[in-house]
């Protein structure tokens, strides 16, 4: 089952991470995600969502993160913030 895959550890290389492991995210006017704070502690500022993956960000450490390209799935609806249209 996939559908508690969000109870184990994230690991760069794994094909989507929920939103809500981000923990953080931006906006736009329209509620849809433009930036998410990326999972990974070298990771400070916050990444670009480009057609819903993870984009290119700069790092604390320098280099590519392995983060990037990865799939962010929206399961804000899952959580106790729930938004009513
Ligand atoms: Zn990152």
């Amino acid at each position: 089952m996939r559908e508690r895959e969000w109870d184990h550890p994230l690991r760069p290389g794994q094909a989507t991470v929920p939103l809500s492991r981000c923990g953080q995210w931006v906006t736009d006017l329209s509620g849809h995600v433009t930036k998410v704070r990326c999972p990974d502690r070298d990771c400070l500022n916050l990444a670009p969502l480009e057609n819903s993956c993870i984009g290119a960000h700069p790092r604390d450490i320098g280099g590519r993160c392995p983060w990037t390209g990865v799939r962010v799935v929206d399961d804000r609806a899952d959580k106790s913030e729930v938004r009513a249209f």
